[in-house]
């Protein structure tokens, strides 16, 4: 295993930080933020064995995803994904190979989608923790919330749900690595170059981290209102069941609510899966299936159950 000084060498030569005015190598890194723009910060953190495990979750796609996952974030914001830092800890006796092959992976996110990584902390630890930390920004006052939304919205859904979770269910099968599902859990593509683009005729947004079902209900609470969405239209792999499309988390898709929004922004599909009711007391999401209307629990990832 490298030393800590080795370890920072080898992120530094890897990584852009030119973006920043002052990178790796000071007590704090100094970033440039034009007037006119507000700051978005979030952080993501990646926990073995409870949102990963070593076996099946090869170091380039968890170096991929510490990244991909906050860019997603700033994008469900409106905005534009600047520049990260990364706390890492990992074993004593980690391999050189998996460490050189995360931050392989988190190059590749970073060369992607325009990331400075501009700092961290590295500790031992028994189990790894991976915790990527990002500022972004948007124009003062037009931050894409979740409490916007309106009765009589649209609610529309980028790209296809539920294939993560069909993916992770493949996960360390024969020939998995190659499978299309397997990718996209392994390799998520965040959509914030259509959240930058719909910040201005959405009401509400959100990223589907944790499911449809569960992510929707953070916009129906937030918002006080109530939603519908039509079982028949909600945009799925044919391989990908309804169950999955509906709670299955780690989509990294858009949930964008609104009237008139585009059917594509970018070359990403964009379908209108149902409408934004009043509220009904309980803020409840129901789902119409051909057989009724039906309450839609949230069923998505919990954290602590
Ligand atoms: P300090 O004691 O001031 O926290 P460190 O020795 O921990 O400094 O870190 C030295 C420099 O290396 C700092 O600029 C820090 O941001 C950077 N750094 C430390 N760990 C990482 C990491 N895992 N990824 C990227 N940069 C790191
Ligand atoms: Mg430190």
């Amino acid at each position: 295993m490298y030393s800590e000084g080795e370890l920072i060498e080898r992120i530094r030569a890897r990584l852009l930080d030119a973006d920043a005015v002052v990178g790796i190598g000071d007590d704090a890194a100094v970033i440039a933020m034009p007037s006119g723009f507000e700051m978005l910060f979030c952080s993501d953190l990646l926990v073995e064995n409870t949102h990963f495990r070593k076996a099946t979750h090869p170091p380039e796609s968890l170096g991929f995803k510490s990244i991909a996952i906050n860019v997603s974030d700033i994008g469900a914001m409106g905005g534009i994904p600047l520049c990260s830092v990364l706390s890492l800890a990992v074993p004593s006796e980690i391999g050189t190979t998996w460490i050189d092959a995360f931050i392989d992976g988190m190059a590749q996110a970073c060369r992607a989608f325009g990331i400075s990584l501009v700092g961290g902390d590295t500790s031992g630890s028994e189990l790894v923790f991976i915790d990527v930390a990002m500022i972004g920004r948007v124009e003062t006052g037009r931050a894409a919330r979740r409490d916007g939304a309106r009765p009589g919205d649209g609610i529309y859904v980028t790209g296809s749900l539920g294939e993560s979770a069909r993916g992770l269910s493949l996960l360390g099968g024969a020939g998995a690595a190659d499978h299309p599902a397997v990718r996209r859990h392994l390799f998520p593509e965040p959509r914030h170059r259509v959240g930058r683009a719909l910040r201005d005729v959405a009401t509400a947004m959100i990223d589907v981290s944790d499911g449809l079902s569960t992510d929707l209900g953070h916009i129906v609470e937030a918002s006080g209102v109530s939603a519908e969405i039509d079982a028949d239209r909600i945009p799925r792999e044919p391989d990908v069941s309804l169950e999955l499309a509906l709670h299955g988390g780690e989509d990294y898709e858009l949930i964008a609510t609104g009237t008139g929004l585009p059917d594509r922004v970018h070359g990403v599909p964009l379908t209108r899966i149902g409408q934004i009711l009043p509220s009904s007391g309980g803020d409840r999401v129901w789902l119409v299936t051909p057989s009724g209307r039906e309450p839609l629990d949230d069923r998505g990832w919990k954290h602590f159950d």
